[in-house]
């Protein structure tokens, strides 16, 4: 996306030499047609799209049941009651638009921040359509062709993630708060049933697994033990967290178990996102059960931690119900060692016979698998051997409303096995797998709209999901981040860069030599706020803070760095997440030099 053709003539920057322009591929100016444009350089032919969509909306209507005739007659429409009321509506919906002028220009390159920028047009487009239509994903009765589309959607999603695509499955949720959850449940059912028939087996006379060993059986283990007791679904209640009365059943447990039930441990990185939290309280596990493992210096999940948290959680017998693994933290952008991580569970399972669920929360950096990760050298090796591990993975979480420049709210729950996926049934619920395209009973919420899924696969249509389309954009924005922090690095000695970044996500704090953490945290603070989101600055940014210990072994080696004097816990951080494709573009404002301008004035006055 450097230099582009098309944009040319509206005066952005008329003195563009020809070889400029030649020097640039075909398809990087292409890239550019995805976007309206910080100025709507798009909009003349998104507008004549917009005006075919809605002919054909109106089209549709007067082409179903014309013999039914209008209800709104000609004469209805011209009576003053009506007319004034047609005012009135566009008055108020003009003066709500006028409102929304008022938000947060997330569009503009300037914007920053957070994980919020520019959305595809093909995705807005696929959004607008899919209200016209009104689908309700809940059902076939009540969708169509929604639901057809949301399967093919799942699937380009399952193929960019390297999970196969006939036997994983999943669906389009409101975010990933919920896919989290949903991977969560999962898990949690697939727990209590390997415990309950464990149980079973431990009460005709097999003692030979202990609580531990049991829950984590496996479904082969699983399925020996259902066939030798033609276990009944009755039977299995006895002993299913879920199903019967959870204090009769954890006594029957702590009967065959000759031991007290003490629940499962969720193993989640100390960097995780708070929607985890959410998960553990929403399914009752108790805080207690959410045990958080180690970060090393680099903020990402410590293998060595986990490895002992397991070990540790053997000794209790607390068997985890799940490991989850980051792939691009909501605070520094970081990915965990998905690989590691995968093959200290494949050790597990190789050696002890542990099955452990490998959830991969991937909200943010999902979309970051369609880089050629063999050949790109936007990417760190870590990070490429993450994004390629995700596929060995139980289930992940998705956003396409964060790197799928898809609107709110698309995100997306996908399971590597559709019995793992279909587990609101019996105790075989493959068996009971129907093959149709219908979710609901399988999602957490009820009535869901088509609009994710039809955006999503739009995008995936267009732009495509490979390294030629998004893996593109997206490198670019990592060579962005990369230029940038070199850019900030010179441009004053105070700018202490986060030095482990791998996606697109930049943060610093302000620290002069020797001093202060607490200081330097209040300098940060006010440079945060001549560009934070409250009113309209020359560029806005987001902020986080670091805490103790969670990020102990980060804060200790980054701080070395100014010989930090630690009188506090915390660390703040300037956070820049660099999503927006026209940020480092030729042919505009060079915002990373303005950027670096602003923050050094900013320095130089503070
Ligand atoms: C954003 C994010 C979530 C939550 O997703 P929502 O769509 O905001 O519900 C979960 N995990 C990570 C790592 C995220 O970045």
């Amino acid at each position: 996306m450097q230099a582009n053709t098309e944009i040319k003539d509206t005066g952005n920057k008329p003195d563009l030499i020809d070889s400029e322009l030649t020097k640039c591929h075909p398809d990087e100016v292409a890239l550019k047609s995805f976007f309206l444009g910080p100025q709507a350089e798009n909009g003349p032919w998104i507008q004549e799209i917009m005006n075919e969509l809605f002919e054909a909306w109106f089209e549709w209507r007067r082409s179903l049941y014309p013999e039914d005739g209008p209800a709104i007659s000609q004469g209805d429409l011209n009576t003053p009651e009506f007319i004034e009321r047609r005012a009135h509506i566009k008055e108020q919906v003009m003066s709500v638009m006028e409102r929304l002028q008022s938000e947060l220009p997330s569009f503009s390159p300037r914007y920053i921040g957070h994980m919020i920028t520019e959305v595809s047009m093909p995705a807005l487009l696929g959004h607008i359509i899919t209200l016209l239509y009104n689908p309700n994903n809940i059902s076939g009765e009540s969708s169509r062709v929604g639901i057809l589309i949301e399967d093919e959607a799942i699937r380009d999603l399952l193929g960019m993630m390297g999970y196969d695509t006939k036997f994983g499955s999943g669906h389009f949720t409101s975010g990933g708060t919920v896919a989290n959850l949903e991977g969560a449940l999962r898990a949690r059912d697939r727990f209590a049933r390997w415990l309950a028939a464990g149980a079973i087996n431990r009460k005709y006379g097999d003692k030979s697994m202990n609580m531990f060993d049991t829950c984590l059986m496996g479904w082969d283990e699983f399925d020996r033990i259902r066939f030798e007791y033609e276990l009944t679904e009755d039977e299995l209640r006895d002993f299913h967290i879920l199903r019967g009365n959870p204090v009769n059943v954890y006594r029957n447990l702590n009967k065959v178990f000759d031991m007290d039930y003490a629940g499962p441990v969720v193993l989640v990185p100390q960097n995780k996102h708070y929607s985890w939290n959410k998960a553990v309280d929403i399914m009752g596990l108790g805080e207690e059960a959410f045990v958080g493992i180690e970060t090393d210096e680099h903020g990402r999940m410590c293998v060595d931690a986990l490895r002992d948290t397991i070990e540790n959680c053997y000794k209790r017998q607390r068997p985890p119900l799940m490991v989850v693994s980051v792939a691009g933290t909501t605070e520094l952008g970081e990915m965990d060692p998905i690989h590691d991580i995968q093959a200290v569970l494949d050790e597990y399972k190789e050696k002890r016979g542990w099955h452990i669920w490998h959830h991969v929360d991937a909200a943010y950096g999902g979309f970051l698998c369609s880089i050629d990760t063999k050949n790109s050298e936007a990417i760190s090796e870590n990070m490429a051997n993450a994004l390629d591990a995700i596929s060995r993975s139980n289930s992940v979480t998705i956003d396409p409303h964060k790197l799928g420049y898809v609107p709110y709210a698309s995100g997306a729950f996908l399971c590597n096995s559709k019995r793992e996926y279909y587990y609101r049934k019996s105790i075989a619920p493959y068996i009971n797998f129907s093959g149709t395209q219908e979710r609901g009973p399988q999602t957490i919420e009820g009535s869901r709209s088509a609009a994710g899924a039809i955006s999503t696969l739009l995008t995936s249509r267009t732009i495509g999901l490979g390294a030629n389309g998004y893996g593109r954009i997206l490198e670019r924005t990592i060579q962005s981040r990369i230029k940038l922090e070199k850019m900030m690095k010179e441009a004053h000695p105070e700018i202490r860069i986060f030095p482990h970044a791998e996606t697109n996500i930049i943060t610093f704090i302000v620290a002069k030599d020797n001093e202060a953490l607490g200081k330097s945290n209040e300098r940060t603070l006010q440079v945060y706020d001549a560009f934070s989101p409250d009113e309209n600055h020359d560029f806005f940014v987001s902020k986080t803070t670091l805490k103790r210990p969670a990020y102990n072994r980060l804060i200790d080696a980054f701080t070395e760095d100014w010989s930090a004097v630690h009188d506090t816990e915390e660390l703040v951080l300037i956070r820049i997440t660099l999503m927006n494709p026209f940020f480092d573009t030729k042919d505009n404002l060079d915002y990373p030099a303005e950027f670096v301008k602003k923050l050094r004035q900013n320095l130089l006055n503070g």
